[in-house]
């Protein structure tokens, strides 16, 4: 089966294997996820000066800032950094395996007044193929990955289903 892996499923990767599942499983209880419309990179019209909202093939969702070919993601806190990071670094190898290479990206905290690059090595590229592997593997299970309790449970849109 093909499975079309998102940014927001790198980011849960890394947050919570559980909260992957539930995601990938259609108990999509957050607000903000990635299915908006179909859009084309650099669409053209879209925003009235250099920054563009873009949105390819409903795998990521992002904001470019075309003068600085930066890609931005924006965050309210630091406190899942490194998820942050690789769902970044996933934006870049996908945009460079379709031929847009050579572009920065970087997460914005606005309301901490920061923010941090984040680049895509050789490494990255190889590490993305192995956990784009076990995110197949995670959501093809019929069982949901076992619970274990994390700091980030009371905020988390599955509370109920995994405190029951
Ligand atoms: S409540 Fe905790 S264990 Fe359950 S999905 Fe959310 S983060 Fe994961």
């Amino acid at each position: 089966m093909g499975i079309r892996v998102t940014g927001v499923m790198i980011y849960y990767y890394f947050v919570c294997k559980r909260k992957l599942w539930y995601f990938c499983h259609d108990i999509n209880m957050e607000s903000d996820n990635e299915n908006v419309l179909l859009g084309k990179i650099l669409d053209e019209g879209s925003y009235a000066r250099e920054d563009k909202h873009i949105n390819i093939d409903n795998v990521i969702n992002i904001d470019f800032i075309k003068e600085q070919r930066e890609l931005h993601e924006v965050k309210k806190s630091r406190a899942i950094e490194e998820a942050s990071v690789w769902q970044v670094k996933y934006y870049l190898y996908y945009l460079k395996q379709r031929g847009v290479g050579e572009i920065k990206g970087k997460i914005d905290y606005p309301l901490l007044k920061k923010s941090i690059f984040v680049e895509l090595s050789d490494e990255d590229v190889e590490k993305i193929e192995g956990i784009i592997d076990e995110i197949t593997q995670i959501i093809q299970k019929e069982e949901v990955p076992v619970f274990s309790e994390l700091k980030i449970c009371n905020n988390c849109a599955y509370h109920d289903l995994c405190f029951i």
